[in-house]
């Protein structure tokens, strides 16, 4: 009997357990083990959507369980790969340990937010990286309009009113778009505040938006926020965030309560111990055929991993489209590998084209020498992700949420299961501490 132990339910992942499946089906000597923190798969290109409130949270969150059908799924936290002695050590759901015994191990750990850019980020900054983020995010936006709006002292509430997002790649981009439509379309619940009280500020650090995509696309998006109410302001970045500011690279001071920090990604750290080559990046190094260097029957693929280029000069960008193209690369050499056939594949793969949403239905997209913006790229954006989409249930709930969002007002319902209040972010404390009396309600009537 051999095992094949596949860590990550994201979607390298998923991917390569499919594929395994699928070459596995009828061999009961192989047994395969998929193991993730979450019984999910977090659809990223979706989580603005989240944040923004335009579809169900729970619908941008496939089951993984519903991707496999010969392998095993166990909800666990990997807390370190003893390559040496091919054993995995987890924390089941219940709290035990556990080693688990590999002959074959797909890694697919992927990433997470790196806040060490910017002082204080890592303690005050929100992320925009998983469903608990965009969550976070959408619940953070509602509070804070809430808050503004008993607010009397108009200083006080351009602080609660102003958004700061950090970094100007496809999360920042599409999240302070999304932002932007939640916020301006509550508005009219909320009387006491009126449309100037809200800034958005968009610090990407580098020189223009959207780095992955054509210069003029790009270009594009800046003009489209300047003409709305987002203050892009390039090259410029996020320093330090504390409780009540962000300290731009500048050195300009913006009051504010909400820093989304969107600038960059670092590899899993449960694989820094790990007795695996690591690239510069901590990404574990592997060969074309996503074997680890030292470690041929160790797989590793998506943000995890440091995939050569075919030129030999670079590594593949830690994206999506190249996660799910090289789960099956990895389950056809591990195929290879049992059978002996000796039929291995090397990961090779152009991206076929980049698409980002810019709310209000306008969107970029670039698909391969074919550039759009506006609203026929924005057809482009939700017709692709909704083809896209994993699983047939998803579509439909999906494609349900857009048609029922072109006609409904914005939905304002702070999510339960991390309800922020004022007093839990640190406000109406250091409120009543400068005030010395609560911040009255106003007047009703
Ligand atoms: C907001 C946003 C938008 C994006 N949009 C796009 C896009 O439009 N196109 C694109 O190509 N890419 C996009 N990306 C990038 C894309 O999401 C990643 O490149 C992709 O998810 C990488 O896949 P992965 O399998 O390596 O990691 P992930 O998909 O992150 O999966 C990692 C898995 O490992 C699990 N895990 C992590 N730690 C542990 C642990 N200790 N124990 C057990 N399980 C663990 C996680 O729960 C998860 O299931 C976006 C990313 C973000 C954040």
């Amino acid at each position: 009997m051999k095992r094949i132990v596949v860590l990550g339910g994201g979607f390298g992942g998923i991917a390569a357990a499919q594929r395994l499946d699928r070459q596995f089906r009828h061999d009961d000597d192989v047994e395969i083990v998929v193991v993730s923190n979450t019984n999910f798969l977090v659809y990223t290109p979706m989580l603005a959507d989240v944040a923004g409130g335009t579809i169900e949270p729970r619908h941008a969150v496939p089951p993984v369980r519903a991707f496999l059908k010969k392998s095993h799924f166990r909800e666990a936290f990997v807390k370190s790969i003893d390559a040496a002695n091919r054993t995995v050590h987890a924390m089941l759901i219940n709290g035990d340990s556990a080693d688990l015994q590999y002959d074959y191990l797909v890694v697919a750990l992927g990433a997470v937010t790196n806040y060490s850019h910017a002082t204080g980020a890592a303690e005050y900054a929100l992320g925009l990286k998983d469903l608990f983020d965009a969550f976070r995010l959408r619940n953070r936006a509602l509070t804070m309009l809430e808050w503004a709006n008993t607010t009397r002292d108009p200083a006080q509430r351009r602080e609660i009113l102003t958004f700061v997002m950090a970094g100007g790649g496809f999360s920042g981009v599409e999240g302070v778009a999304a932002l932007e439509d939640l916020l301006h379309g509550s508005l009219h619940y909320y009387h006491e505040i009126k449309p100037d009280d809200v800034r958005l500020i968009l610090a990407p650090h580098g020189e223009r938006l959207l780095p992955e995509v054509d210069e003029r696309l790009g270009a594009y998006v800046v003009e489209k926020f300047a003409r709305r109410t987002i203050d892009v302001r390039l090259g410029v970045g996020v320093n330090a965030v504390t409780e009540r500011t962000a300290t731009l690279s500048t050195g300009e001071v913006i009051p504010t309560r909400t820093v989304i920090w969107t600038g960059g990604i670092m590899v899993n750290p449960v694989l820094h111990d790990a007795d695996l080559p690591k690239s510069k990046h901590g990404a574990i190094q592997v060969n074309d055929q996503l074997q680890a260097l030292t470690h041929p029957e160790v797989f590793v693929l998506g943000d995890c991993a440091a995939v050569p280029t075919p030129d030999g000069q670079g590594f593949y960008s830690p994206t999506a489209q190249n996660a799910i193209r090289e789960g099956p690369v990895a389950a056809a050499n591990i195929a290879a590998a049992i059978r002996k056939t000796g039929k291995t594949r090397s990961f090779t793969y152009k991206p076929i084209g980049s698409l980002a949403s810019l709310g209000q239905r306008q969107a970029v997209a670039q698909i391969g020498s074919v550039r759009l913006s506006g609203l026929p790229a924005w057809f482009a954006w939700r017709g692709i992700y909704l083809a896209k989409l994993p699983t047939f249930s998803s579509k439909v709930r999906i494609g349900l949420d857009w048609v029922t969002d072109l006609f409904a007002p914005v939905d304002t319902m702070q999510l339960p299961i991390v309800r922020e209040n004022a007093a839990s972010i640190g406000g109406l404390e250091t409120l009543v501490a400068s005030h010395g009396t609560m911040p009255s309600a106003p007047a009703i009537g």
